[in-house]
């Protein structure tokens, strides 16, 4: 038999450690004898694990427990008061960046917009605004920064999670930016970056409307529009890092261009920039005041969603079927992948009373129907800090072999 390295035991000792975080996380405030039960470990495992875990501080010990006789045990539980998390969310615009507590709680968050546009923008400046956003957080927040564990970060594109690397980002143009390593130079914590729809899936699974969930579909709709896709408990990354862009499913033979390359991509039609370029062109081609604007280029989508509440005829046709190709592209997901739920998020459901309809019943026409009836389209309960949280998230889910990225 091959001997145990020093390396298997410290390995054996974490799976352990996380295992017990897991079932206290759980299930607390619980004793030690029944994380024991739960876990088929011998108590003295039990008993170093949790002393280790107690000098950490990510647990605490608070008062006794029900006794079935003999002497009361000392319950167990997560030590949210001496633990956050920093959350950082890069948008196209600006970045958001919070803190939560072990409970997903937002302490603190603020937005630090983009001196200058996404294409203009260097790395170096999206890099600069970050870091002092981070300092910011932590100044405002008045903790102690050995109360920080780590910090999360979701970065939209193609990003290797193992890396912590933004592989692509098509929106400011960059290639191959080693995120991690930079925050590293300045943050001595954990530092986890992944994909901002990946992450906000984590942020969905741990504290929105998928936590009882193993299989869901993950959409937000943005500026551009980007999927997630979790698979039997695992989010799915695919073979590059590409899975979910579901943006680039073609819904239109028209010659709309993506920004991929290729034309009548759904993110063309059916993002906010979408939405703003289709009722541009209506405004343009059309010889009736469809929409009242004195020029072309004022035209911007919260003026697009206050038309929509003052029941702009012209506009609620708009996005009526811009709900349509949503649901389309949804329909083959649900053909495709049968999931229990598909959860939408992102600012596009400030009018979600004008799309929900159209993207149900455009989801149903183009799916099984005995897939489609199983399946919940929903909106996140967390919206508009999904995904400050769900960066945030990325930590907890690494402590608490979480869902498995
Ligand atoms: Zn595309």
């Amino acid at each position: 038999m091959k001997r145990r390295t020093t390396a298997d035991k410290k390995l054996i000792k974490k799976i352990n450690t996380n295992a017990i975080l897991n079932v206290i996380k759980q299930k607390g405030p619980i004793s030690r004898a029944d994380i024991a039960k739960i876990l088929a470990l011998n108590p003295a495992t039990i008993s170093s694990n949790v002393n280790d875990l107690l000098q950490t501080r990510l647990i605490e010990e608070i008062g006794i427990g029900d006794s079935s006789g003999g002497r009361r045990p000392i319950l167990l539980r997560v030590n949210s008061k001496e633990n956050y998390i920093i959350g950082v969310h890069t948008e196209l615009t600006h970045v958001n960046v919070g803190m939560i507590n072990m409970d997903g709680d937002m302490q603190v968050k603020h937005v630090y917009p983009y001196p200058k546009a996404g294409r203009e923008l260097t790395e170096k400046d999206m890099m600069t605004i970050i870091i002092s956003g981070i300092k910011d957080i932590l100044f405002k927040s008045n903790v102690d920064s050995d109360k920080i564990i780590g910090i999360g970060l979701g970065m939209h594109g193609l990003v290797n999670s193992e890396k912590g690397e933004s592989i692509f980002a098509p929106a400011f143009n960059w290639h191959h930016i080693s995120i991690k390593q930079i925050l590293s130079e300045t943050f001595d914590t954990d530092i986890i970056v992944d994909n901002d729809v990946r992450v906000m899936a984590i942020g969905e699974k741990w504290f929105g409307k998928a936590k009882k969930s193993d299989n869901f579909i993950l959409i937000n709709l943005s500026e551009g529009i980007g999927g997630a896709l979790v698979i039997n408990g695992k989010l799915y990354s695919g073979n590059t890092f590409g899975a979910g862009e579901i943006g680039h499913i073609q819904v239109t033979r028209q010659p709309y261009a993506c920004k991929c390359g290729n034309t009548g991509c759904l993110t063309t039609v059916a993002s906010e920039e979408g939405v703003v370029d289709r009722l541009k062109e209506l405004i343009s081609t059309k010889d009736y005041g469809v929409f009242h604007i004195e020029r072309l280029d004022d035209l911007t989508i919260d003026k697009i969603y206050d038309a929509a509440f003052q029941k702009n005829p012209v506009v609620v046709k708009l996005l009526t079927e811009t709900g349509g190709y949503i649901g389309r592209s949804i329909g083959s997901l649900i053909n495709i992948l049968n999931p229990e739920k598909v959860i939408l998020t992102g600012p596009m459901l400030k009018v979600k009373a004008f799309l929900m309809d159209a993207i149900k019943a455009s989801a149903a026409s183009t799916s099984i129907s005995d897939n489609y009836v199983e399946t919940k389209i929903t909106v996140s309960s967390i919206e508009e800090d999904l995904g400050v949280i769900g960066a945030a998230t990325l930590i907890i889910n690494n402590l608490f072999m979480g869902i498995d990225t």
